[in-house]
Parts: structure tokens; sequence; C-alpha cells
């Protein structure tokens, strides 16, 4: 059940790439034992990659990403690079295909730069090694492999497993911040814009997580909040609460008590927090007719009072005074240029991988704008950010 699946943000990103001459697409179906690759040999059929979730051991959840040929795209030279470079900053390992029989031109040197230059572990897979077996390789970051006849296919994932595992991230959404049997509240609103029989993804992977610490996680609605604080036997260790109900909830939980969102943790563990709490005091200084842009790492159904659409702009009127001009984004489309805006407030982003979302945060330092979160912003304009930071105690004294 597509529930139960290990969300994309949590799967290592393996991105293919090389020319279309390579076989690539042979060796992507080779590798995952599945028909994925979907560029087919004509010239020119597919521009955009092709994605698909799935289990490959040794390596366990991951996301395979095929990329057009680097020779299939057309157009100019930049053109071609920047859209490498688009897959790139998601990419936590890639995987160069290329011909053993020519060694690697120009366009495969090309993206061998761009690997280093962006820091992304790579291997590269020297395909058709069945038309000419006399080709020997040296290099240890290369592998001689024939998709055709399966030869070294699996001595090839063992070596993007070696090379994926070093960006495997031992990060934890909040389990590292409480002790073993710590009771932790979880307060999560089921209203209109709630998706139906199910909690969403942050809620899911905070219980989760705290489960795996040995913590007891209590999780209710905001209207029973009171209740459920009155009945605990012992203190919270923390509150953590949906965004949205922070001015409610703020108001119910006792000063003595720790209070965070889902929100503020994902940034923390996407690692971004701190630039958020930074942004957040962008907020202060908007005026009429200033540029904001709201971007949200996945589509979903926008629901009535949708908290991107509807709230956040709400709020930040009701806290500015200005008539602001907002831009939405959602998903893969996030703006290129950014200096027009005053203020970037992203998602909570639990959909994007780490390395997406710290590219998101660095494109808006790179070009001056401030970027915030939904928890980070939502806490600053109802006064209680510093509050919600006391389990960080660097980022409290910040504030
Ligand atoms: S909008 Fe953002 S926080 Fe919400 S589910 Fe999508 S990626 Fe996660």
């Amino acid at each position: 059940m597509e529930m139960n699946l290990t969300p994309s943000g949590e799967r290592l990103h393996i991105g293919f790439f090389g020319c279309r001459n390579a076989g690539k697409s042979s060796v992507v179906n080779a590798v995952t034992n599945q028909d994925i690759a979907l560029v087919s040999d004509v010239a020119g059929t597919t521009t955009d990659p092709v994605t698909k979730a799935m289990e490959l051991l040794p390596l366990g959840p991951v996301l395979i990403i095929d990329t057009p040929g680097i020779d299939d795209v057309g157009g100019l030279g930049e053109m071609r690079v920047a859209r490498t470079r688009r897959v790139l900053n998601k990419t936590d390992c890639a995987v160069l295909v290329a011909d053993c029989r020519n060694g690697l031109n120009e366009s495969d040197k090309e993206l061998v730069a761009l690997f280093e230059e962006k820091n992304i572990p790579y291997v590269i897979a020297l395909n058709k090694h069945d038309l000419s077996p006399e080709t020997v390789c040296t290099d240890d970051k290369s592998i001689l492999i024939s998709a055709k006849t399966g030869e070294n296919i699996y001595e090839l994932k063992e070596k993007i497993a070696a090379s994926a595992n070093l960006c495997k991230s031992e990060k934890r959404l909040v389990g590292d911040l409480l002790n073993g049997g710590d009771l932790a509240v979880l307060v999560v609103p089921i209203d209109s814009a709630a998706p139906k029989g199910r909690l969403i993804l942050p809620q899911q992977q905070a219980i989760r997580d705290l489960l795996e610490a040995g913590c007891i996680p209590v999780v209710c609605r905001e209207s029973e909040l009171a209740q459920t604080l009155e009945s605990c036997a012992k203190k919270p260790a923390v509150v953590i609460t949906d965004s949205q109900a922070f001015k409610y909830v703020s108001q119910v939980v006792p000063q003595d008590i720790p209070l965070t969102s889902f929100s503020i943790l994902m940034a923390r563990y996407k690692g971004f927090l701190e630039e958020a709490v930074a942004g957040a005091a962008a907020i202060a200084q908007l005026k009429d007719g200033d540029n904001v842009l709201i971007s949200e790492g996945c589509t979903h159904h926008r629901q009535c009072d949708d908290i991107g659409s509807v709230k956040m702009p709400r709020w930040l009127k009701e806290c500015t005074g200005a008539e602001l001009n907002i831009t939405l984004s959602s998903g893969n489309t996030f703006p290129e240029e950014l200096s027009k805006y005053k203020l970037i407030i992203h998602c909570g982003g639990c959909m994007l991988n780490e390395r997406e979302m710290l590219y998101r945060m660095k494109c808006a330092l790179d070009a001056g704008v401030p970027m915030t979160n939904y928890g980070t912003a939502i806490a600053y304009m109802n006064g209680i950010l510093k509050r919600t930071l006391s389990m960080f105690p660097d980022l409290y004294n910040m504030v």
C-alpha cells in the first residue's frame, strides 16, 4: 500500500546520467531489474527525467532518476548543463554510464566536473564490455559492465551502495532531543484541511522516531489538549503541535513545558532551522507591494482554508498590515529567479530530500533573499518564536 512506502524525502536519490549511445536506459533497467527507463532509441523523444521509487538491495529504499541522454536534450550547451544541474540538486549519488569502447567523451567529462563541483559521490559504469572484452579499467571510480549480459551488474549495485552510503544521514527528527521514557504530547488538528483517514507525513515520522527512541508519544487534537495534559501522570518533556494551531496551543500549554512544532523539527532535520529562524525576522520589514514567495515541496489537493494559498497570506496581512504580492510555487517548480522577492516562506519540505532543501535555501541566500518556513514564520507572527526554540539552546539565545 502506498501509505506504507518510505517517503521520497527519506530515499537515497540515485541519478543516472550519460549519452544515449552508452546504453544508459538498458543499464537503468538492468540495475533495477525492471523496465523503468523510458528513454527510447529515437533521438529527442524524452526531455524530462523519469523517477521511480523502489527497494534496491543492498541499498534499501531509493529513488531512481533516469535523466535524458546528455546529448539528447538539444539546444545550447548551457541549457543542457542547466537541466542537468537541476537534477543534480537532489541527487545523492550519480552514476555516469559510458561506452567502454570509447572511454569518456567531452559530455561525460562535463558531467564528472559537475558531480565534483557539487560534491556528489559518483560511479562510472563502463558499459558494453561484452563487445570489447579486452578493455580493462584500473580506476577505482569505474567498473566494466554489460547491461546486455548482466556482467558486473551486481557489483555495480554494490559500488553504488558503497558510494551512496557516504551520504546516508543519521539525523533524527526528534528522538535525539529526548530521553527514553519521556512523554511527548503531539497535537494533531483534524480539520477540513487534514487528509481523510490518515496522518500527514511529519506526524507519522515524529511518532515513529519517538517510538524508536523509547519515548511515549501521546496524540490528541487541540480541542482535547487541556484534558490530555491534565490526564498525564508525569509532566510531558515536550508538546509538538501542528504550527497552524500554535496560537491556541501556546495558550494552553504551561510555560514550563517545552513547545515546538512538526514544521520546526522538520527544518532542523533538513538542516536549515538556523536560516529559517533568521529569515523569519524579515516579516517585520514587509511593506505594501513587496513580493513574497510561498513555496511547497509537493503538489497536494488544495482544501478550503489551505495553509499556503489562504491562511499564510491572511496571517501575513494581519501581522504586517501590508498589501503583499504573493506567489505560490509547489512541487519541483522552485523559481530560478528569486531576487525580486523580499521573503520566501517554505513548507516543512517533508517530501524533499535534504540535498534539495539545502539547495533551495542556498539559492535564496545567493540571491540575498531571507527564507523561513511555515513553523518559524507562524511562531514569529504569534510572538512565540523564542519559546518554540527552547529545545535548541543556540537558537534560543539567537532570538
Ligand atoms: S507541502 Fe511540504 S510539508 Fe506539506 S506534505 Fe508537501 S512537502 Fe510535506
